[in-house]
């Protein structure tokens, strides 16, 4: 499908203000022109809900949350920062799989999947995912989408 990615992006950064009550500052950045991309919209509409929302829930109250995407020859670049409670090296490596959770976030309600989920689909669209982290600083994820991409002006 062609997709409008500012759009779906400010779509789902809405409905997830809506959900949390505004819990987070959260921004966008969008690249400065307008791009529809060839991805599948459920698929990556999931992928930025499990990402956006995980910065939200593992935020302090009133903490910044950016996403930002630009666009680069064919590829689609997305970052979710968060200034939220981090995520150890050594967790860092396990994140991905189903069900696991950190021992710092027992106290957050989560099953575990949203992460493992994220990674198939980015994986759907030969992407690639990374994350870059430190406990009580933030989180940073980043992927990358190929896509062919048609500029509007
Ligand atoms: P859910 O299935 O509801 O998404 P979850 O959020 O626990 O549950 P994932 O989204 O897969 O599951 O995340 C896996 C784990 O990675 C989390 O339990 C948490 O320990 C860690 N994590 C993910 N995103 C962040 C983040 N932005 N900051 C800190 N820890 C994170
Ligand atoms: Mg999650």
């Amino acid at each position: 499908t062609l997709l409008d990615f500012s759009e779906l992006i400010q779509d789902v950064v809405e409905q997830i203000k809506l959900i949390s009550q505004t819990r987070c500052n959260i921004s966008f950045d969008a690249s400065p022109e307008k791009i529809n991309v060839v991805l599948d919209e459920m698929i990556v509409r999931q992928i930025l809900t499990n990402l956006v929302f995980n910065a939200v829930k593992y935020s302090h109250e009133g903490g910044d949350v950016r996403v930002s995407c630009r666009h680069q020859e064919d590829y689609l670049i997305l970052q979710i920062q968060d200034q939220g409670i981090g995520i150890s090296k050594e967790n860092q490596e396990n994140i991905f799989e189903p069900f696991y959770r950190a021992k710092n976030v027992d106290y957050i309600a989560g099953t575990g999947l949203g992460l493992a989920i994220v990674k198939q689909g980015v994986q759907a669209h030969q992407g690639t995912i990374s994350v870059e982290s430190e406990v009580g600083k933030g989180t940073t994820f980043t992927i990358t989408l190929p896509c062919n991409t048609e500029n509007l002006q």
